[in-house]
């Protein structure tokens, strides 16, 4: 990560320097650095209009589309000036320490959270999948700073147990298990989704029937599959099979048919402008 992660603070010193006073001018940076520093602020588009159309699944997909179709003409010059749905983050750039969560929506059963600006997505995802008699469950979706911090120091004590110490033990853990702070999970738009039939998180899950399909499909319900296999170095985190992140639609078929991770795609991205490298 740090080689990408120069890079990126390279483009942003860059862009700050550069960049804030042309985005001024064209008056479109303010309410999407808004959106981006608090994505609780739902957009008029984004917020009230998924919560008040509950019969419509599609609804949802077609007002995130139009949403980000707007914003993939506007100049995104630094991470801040990114919508909500392309928010990154990860160890390099946590959630700040006052982050509050984003507005959820519960599933029917009451186990499950996401951000309700991905609820419908994520759901017509699954109905899709179960449809083509796939069968995939959730088994992680919106987490508390708490759960997660409680969730690493676990992995922590685990990878004591095996012998690492100290540093070590930390940086193994924060591998497979994101520090407090780190996850997409707190922020609400990502999932964890393995196959009925085989639920264990391990690189086996990537050959279950669910997860091929998800793999195939996600993008076009706007995820993406977050941590690919080939992307460790960059992403720090280990190949995840199962965690999906919720980017809307068209980038989401961006991101995949770019090859790229997040990481790797967001760069191109800010270095054109106008994105879509
Ligand atoms: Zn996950």
């Amino acid at each position: 990560m740090s080689v990408q992660h120069a890079t990126l603070t390279r483009r942003e010193a860059l862009f700050v320097l550069g960049g804030t006073a042309a985005a001024a001018a064209l008056g479109v940076a303010s309410c999407q650095a808004r959106a981006a520093a608090d994505p609780t602020a739902s957009s008029p588009h984004l917020g009230s209009s998924l919560a008040d159309s509950p019969l419509n699944p599609g609804a949802a997909a077609s007002a995130a589309n139009q949403a980000t179709s707007l914003s993939l003409h506007a100049p995104a010059l630094t991470l801040e000036d990114l919508p909500w749905n392309l928010r990154l983050i990860n160890g390099e750039h946590p959630l700040p320490d006052n982050f509050e969560a984003p507005e959820l929506k519960s599933f029917a059963d009451g186990a499950h959270a996401v951000d309700k600006r991905i609820y419908q997505s994520l759901q017509a995802m699954l109905k899709a999948a179960r449809k083509a008699n796939r069968h995939p469950v959730v088994c992680s979706s919106f987490r508390t700073r708490a759960k997660q911090r409680e969730l690493y120091r676990a992995r922590v004590q685990q990878c004591k147990d095996e012998g690492l110490t100290g540093k070590k033990a930390r940086e193994e853990a924060a591998f497979w298990v994101a520090r407090p702070g780190c996850s997409e999970h707190e922020a609400g738009l990502a999932v964890d989704l393995v196959d009925e039939s085989y639920q264990e998180l391990d690189k086996k899950q990537e050959k279950a029937k669910a997860q091929k399909w998800l793999m195939k499909h996600c993008a076009d319900y706007g995820f993406i599959l977050r941590y690919p296999t080939d992307k460790s170095d960059i992403t720090n985190i280990g190949y995840e099979p199962w965690h999906y992140r919720y980017v809307g639609a068209e980038y989401a078929r961006a991101i995949t048919d770019s090859g790229l991770c997040f990481e790797e795609w967001l760069e191109t991205y800010l270095a054109n402008g106008e994105g879509r490298g």
